[in-house]
């Protein structure tokens, strides 16, 4: 899920929105000016408008506590997160990394509904102070809308212990599995087989409710169900890859015939004479001997194109001191995690404090390929 709109960082996580977002907070809104004009009309437009957008903004903030307790457990063990999106049906936090343990998973997962619940019993338990019991409705705003948060915080932990993969459920559920058989694999394909027999529930029980006369309500279970279908694949994909690279080392992924250009050529001799007609994407620099850093595509794109016969290599390309090398025993999974973290789609191999090839995405595609086409 890729973050359209930038927030800005909280604890060095930067915190992005889908687009989608922006649809569910304008419906959140209208349906919360709808209910209050039907139950408390007395209040007027203006203050019903204000109460509905604040109290929008506020399940906002609910949904990314949600979000920052899983990368809060994370982080503390170990675990890097870079990004938290907030989209449609909620919040998901970027951990670029599988739990080491059954009982990281565990916690990882728990803490999410945990968190809601604590919030939505908060708001309710406030509400109450301020006199509303649970058998009358709330009559002024602000009793009005820590009700309504309190209730879809709780209505939000439910919907997120379905123990369904990828919901947080289903992350419990992987852990718990993963803790009794010992399998990791294992507990993945149960908990994404759960996950996706509760997204046909839904699509199913969605569907009938909609030709039932239940109107759009039913629509939406199906479009739950349908994401959540889509999303336990994806996330079962994921898992797959990790298992089928597990023992592959860099080393045997890696290419050795690296293509080397001059630091001093400029970038229109290199790319008329090499990328347009090697077919190749990722060339080492070198100068006087020593290798200084790694060219492709994307650095080129970065150089007006006008510029391009006035700039040389060694000031257009990726320094090697700013990569982050790899050793040819590194694991390739740990080499795609780094990948992903620095946002590059190759990697130089050193050993022995020289570059004995370089790893690339697409060569890792390749091979995932080949297995998949061989079953094995
Ligand atoms: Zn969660």
């Amino acid at each position: 899920m890729q973050a359209q709109i930038k927030l800005g960082r909280i604890f060095g996580i930067e915190i992005g929105l889908h687009y989608s977002w922006l649809i569910i907070a304008l419906l959140i809104v209208l349906s919360l000016v709808g209910q209050f004009f039907a139950t408390n009309p007395a209040w007027g437009a203006a203050i019903i408008w204000a109460v509905a957008i604040i109290t929008g903004l506020l399940f906002f903030a609910a949904i990314l506590l949600h979000e920052l307790s899983h990368a809060a457990v994370a982080k503390a063990r170990g675990l890097p997160v870079r990004l938290i999106t907030l989209f449609a049906l909620g919040g998901l936090a970027l951990i670029e990394k599988e739990a080491a343990d059954a009982k990281t998973e565990f916690w990882i997962g728990l803490v999410g509904p945990v968190t809601s619940i604590l919030i939505g019993l908060i708001c309710l338990s406030l509400a109450w102070a301020l006199g509303w019991t649970p058998a009358d409705l709330p009559r002024r705003p602000l009793p009005a809308m820590l009700v309504w948060l309190g209730y879809i915080n709780i209505g939000l932990a439910i919907f997120n212990l379905i123990p369904g993969f990828p919901l947080d459920g289903g992350r419990v559920l992987r852990a718990i599995v993963w803790w009794i058989t010992g399998d990791s694999a294992r507990a993945t394909r149960s908990a994404a087989w759960v996950g996706q027999f509760i997204a046909f529930g839904f699509i199913v029980l969605g569907l009938l409710r909609f030709f039932g006369g239940a109107g759009l309500g039913g629509l939406w279970l199906t479009l739950i169900g349908w994401f959540l279908l889509d999303a336990a694949r994806v996330s079962y994909a994921q898992v797959e890859i990790t298992q089928s690279l597990r023992d592959v080392r860099v080393r045997e992924v890696m290419t050795q015939d690296c293509p080397v250009v001059d630091g001093n050529s400029n970038l229109q001799t290199f790319v008329d004479e090499h990328l347009l007609r090697t077919g190749r994407r990722c060339f080492v620099v070198e100068e006087q001997g020593h290798i200084v850093g790694l060219i492709t595509p994307h650095e080129v794109k970065e150089v007006e194109r006008a510029r391009w016969p006035l700039t040389t290599l060694d000031k257009a390309m990726r320094p090697l001191n700013e990569l982050h090398a790899v050793a040819p025993d590194t694991p390739v999974t740990e080499a795609l995690e780094m990948m992903g973290r620095e946002d590059v789609n190759q990697l130089p191999v050193v050993s022995g404090g020289r570059l004995a090839g370089i790893i690339s995405r697409g060569h890792i595609l390749q091979l995932l390929q080949t297995r998949a086409e061989l079953h094995v």
